[in-house]
């Protein structure tokens, strides 16, 4: 198969495009590099299976030639990161509803299928676990900017769904949750990258709030596993499912466990949210997903441990010398 992986150059999609080649398939990417990089991609790039293309999916003729020469598309191209949101509310809002909507229109033009990447943001303010594909969705209201996130990508999965009932598209949405894993950077709000990056270097490792907020984690080896398997198993046109870890943890426990894991000296400190991200800020507090459909579908759940994901992480990050 040939497959358009668009933000191929970020965290999720590098990996993706490895595990791709792995698999003996050609890959194209589009990424404009706003949150990936090329560095991430360097391996690749004299592959006879490889090639990119740096541009926005919001260049709608060059969408459309790579769309007509590939099989299929797996569009996570999006901004990423709630820092970065809050930082970007406009472009965010942009990239994410036009820049999906383009990839959508195009991949049904040409009846291929495609795979889109939402997020475990969608769900919003909930405090029950586990948290399925079709339970309600909360938010705050829109002067709390985090939630532009969760409303535009929620705008990406009813445009999907809407191809999918009207013009029989062939999709499948994505909700990963905090997935984790080496290129992932810290310079975007990423929890995990920022503390162990801080605890290797016997920073203050800033946990912000009160810390009792909770989080699953995914190893990024799992999630593009789920994908790949979601890509080829023949079934989930028109689902929504979720890709996540189900092992919850406190932030504040995240924070020792790290400092624990990375033999560290650091010290943890509490950070008020309006100091970490400003005013008019919400936390999710709790955030669990359900991958029973997951597993319905492709006989698959991510499987790596927290403890496991995380030393792989500090592996990277030591061996990167921080
Ligand atoms: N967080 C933190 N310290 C940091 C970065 C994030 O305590 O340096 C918290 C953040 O407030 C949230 C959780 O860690 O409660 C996960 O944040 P992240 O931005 O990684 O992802 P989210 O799940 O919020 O999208």
């Amino acid at each position: 198969m040939k497959i358009l992986v668009t933000g191929g150059a970020g965290f999720i999609g590098s990996h993706l495009c490895d595990l791709l080649i792995s698999k003996g398939e050609e890959v194209v990417v589009i990424d404009d590099l706003s949150t990936g990089s090329l560095e991430n991609i360097a391996h690749l790039n004299s592959h006879p299976r490889f090639e990119y293309h740096v541009d926005t999916i919001l260049n709608t003729d060059l969408m459309d030639l790579l769309i007509a020469k590939c099989d299929c598309v797996v569009h996570l191209a999006a901004a990423v990161g709630v820092k970065y949101v809050l930082e970007n509310p406009l472009s965010s809002i942009e990239t994410n509803i036009l820049g999906t909507e383009t990839a959508l229109k195009t991949a049904n033009k040409y009846g291929k299928k495609i795979i889109v990447a939402s997020t475990s943001e969608v769900y919003g303010k909930h405090m029950h676990a586990p948290l399925k594909e079709d339970d309600n969705l909360i938010y705050g209201p829109p002067s709390t900017m985090r939630w532009s996130y969760a409303a535009s990508k929620l705008v990406d999965e009813f445009t999907a769904l809407a191809y999918y009932r009207t013009k029989k598209l062939d999709t499948i949405i994505i909700r990963c949750f905090n997935t984790i894993g080496p290129r992932q950077t810290g310079l975007y709000g990423m929890v995990v990258p920022r503390f162990i990056q801080q605890a290797l270097r016997d920073d203050p490792i800033t946990v912000f709030g009160d810390g009792t907020q909770t989080r699953t984690f995914t190893y990024i080896d799992d999630v593009t596993t789920a994908i790949y398997k979601l890509l080829t198993c023949g079934k989930g046109a028109g689902e929504v499912v979720n890709i996540g870890g189900t092992e919850e943890i406190t932030i504040a426990d995240l924070a020792k466990k790290i400092k624990e894991l990375a033999n560290s000296n650091s010290e943890i400190v509490f950070i008020p949210y309006d100091k970490a991200y400003g005013k008019d800020f919400e936390d999710m507090m709790r955030r669990v997903p359900s991958v029973e459909k997951l597993q319905a579908l492709t006989g698959y759940a991510p499987e790596t441990s927290l403890d496991e994901i995380l030393l792989k992480t500090i592996e990277y990050f030591r061996a990167k010398a921080y």
